[in-house]
């Protein structure tokens, strides 16, 4: 049984740690891993590295660190396979599933922000002829990076990249859901010439872990994804010592099928969006809204899909592997339940599937498509984070957009339709930080990413995410002779 080991001051250790939590293979229900849980002694040894090793770290030129993290970027790709099988080890997600997205994406976060901080321009404005502001943007410090356990090397890399490109030492935490691939990363620090303090990696639950690095006086700012309730929590801890946070939350993401889209490339799209790591991707459309005109074509084409979709272990080809826990398969089949109670008639799964052979005691749930329930069905208005999605018909535009607005929620929306003045008219109309238009999850890293209303506060990504990991300090100069 693997031991796992924190990252403190360039020390791979668990730090004699006097507690240790079980981390299980949900494909199989089998515990995999031992993980050590932080003291706040240990939260605080972290934070004191990074913040002795800020000043080298930070007034290092930028090109020199991107050579570092371009490393890091090279040792993720030549390490794939192992992060791979970790990463699908730890999430119960489809092993060729990591291999494709999750592990390149996290080379691609080293090497896109190593790349775009050689890039950075700096501002400057002149008022008159005898003055002259400039804007400096120095990195902030000890930056917490908090996150969850849907997509653990990609959304963790997501964080780290940027708040380390900039010159920010940084300490992250983990869910300790899905520690496996952080501690790999860990590893591989010291071999890509990562100083020690530079980054360490804490693991343990998110209270009392987490919630003591967002408290900790000498932490600058807080870049956490998760639950929007978590990221309350996180938002309250932070306010009290004004720290800067980025909140990137749960969403509701509506889908909005117009009569006049590509139909069968809609449907196959939406097929592959709803149900794509289980449906546990903060992105994934949850809520269709089809126009009547098609609904029913729409229906058979995307429930007959629904039901041919693999579910199984996730060592071999499926197009669905094991959700998260133990706890969160039954989380999710209390909705359909739920939805059941409500009138919600099930057009697709709603069940548990057992699956024979190694995986017999894993977590598994059919791809479920369920229709009949209102807008304001709480089915409709929660965030179940699972293969669970509700189709509901609309008759107008207007009536398109206010359903897909009656949410608390405003994270991803997609727009499907053939009709270029429609697709701009809705996009703007849509209470959403991301559309996207015939089309999901089609990711360019400059862009701003994020969420309105209860999905986040702040933008990820590009120049949104360098801004906020550096305090702007304008200078301004007089340089005439006038009186002033
Ligand atoms: P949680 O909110 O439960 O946890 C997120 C992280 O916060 C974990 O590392 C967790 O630790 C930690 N944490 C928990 N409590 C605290 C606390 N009091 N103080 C500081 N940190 C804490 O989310 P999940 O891990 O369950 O992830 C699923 C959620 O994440 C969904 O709502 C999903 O929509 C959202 N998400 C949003 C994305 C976005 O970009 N908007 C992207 C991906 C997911 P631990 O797990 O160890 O307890």
């Amino acid at each position: 049984m693997e031991r796992l080991v924190h990252l403190v001051d360039g020390e791979l250790s668990d730090f004699q740690a006097s507690r240790w939590l079980a981390i299980e293979d949900p494909a199989t229900g089998a515990q995999v891993a031992q993980l050590p849980q932080a003291s706040y002694t240990l939260v605080n040894k972290a934070v004191q590295s990074a913040k002795a090793a800020f000043p080298g770290w930070s007034s290092r030129s930028a090109e020199q660190r991107a050579v570092v993290l371009r490393r890091l970027a090279d040792l993720i790709d030549s390490h794939a396979d192992t992060l791979a099988r970790y990463e699908s080890l730890d999430t119960g997600k489809p092993l060729q599933l990591a291999r494709r997205v999750d592990i390149p994406r996290a080379a691609q976060n080293f090497r896109f922000f190593a790349d775009a901080i050689t890039q950075v321009a700096s501002e400057s404005h002149q008022t008159s002829a005898e003055v002259i502001n400039y804007t400096v943007r120095a990195p902030l410090g000890v930056v917490a990076c908090i996150s969850p356990w849907n997509l653990p090397l990609y959304l963790l890399t997501w964080k780290i990249a940027p708040a380390l490109a900039i010159g920010n030492c940084v300490v992250a935490k983990p869910s300790e859901v899905t520690p496996l691939t952080a501690t790999y990363l860990a590893r591989l620090c010291a071999q890509a010439g990562l100083p020690p303090g530079v980054l360490n990696v804490l693991h343990g639950p998110g209270d009392p872990v987490g919630a003591a690095l967002c408290e900790h006086p000498d932490i600058q700012a807080i870049s956490f994804t998760g639950g929007t309730a978590t990221g309350a929590q996180v938002a309250s801890a932070a306010a009290k010592q004004f720290k800067k946070v980025s909140l990137e939350l749960g969403g509701k993401n509506p889908a909005v099928v117009f009569a006049d889209c590509d139909l069968p490339k809609t449907v196959s799209a939406l097929v592959r969006a709803c149900f794509a790591n289980q449906g546990q991707i903060c992105l994934c459309p949850s809520r269709l809204l089809i126009e009547k005109g098609v609904y029913q074509a729409f229906k058979e084409m995307f429930v007959a899909q629904v039901q041919a979709l693999r579910v199984g272990d996730p060592q071999t080809q499926v197009d669905l592997g094991a959700v998260v826990s133990g706890v969160h398969q039954q989380r999710i089949l209390a909705f359909v339940t739920q939805a059941r109670e409500s009138g919600g008639r099930l057009l697709a799964g709603g069940n548990a599937v057992r699956v024979a052979g190694r995986c017999e005691r894993g977590y598994f749930v059919a791809p479920t498509v369920i229709e009949g329930l209102s807008g304001d069905d709480p089915v409709n208005q929660t965030e179940i984070f699972g293969p669970v999605v509700t189709m509901m018909p609309f008759d107008t535009e207007a009536e398109a957009v206010s359903l897909a607005n009656a949410s608390r929620y405003g994270l991803a929306s997609t727009i499907w339709t053939g009709q270029l003045s429609r697709a701009h008219r809705v996009a703007q109309r849509l209470e959403t930080g991301i559309v996207w238009v015939n089309c999901w999850m089609l990711r360019d890293l400059r862009t701003p990413f994020g969420g309105m209303k209860a999905s986040g506060v702040g933008r990820e990504g590009g120049q949104e995410v360098l801004r906020f990991f550096t305090e702007p300090k304008n200078v301004c100069i007089h340089f005439g002779d006038a009186d002033i």
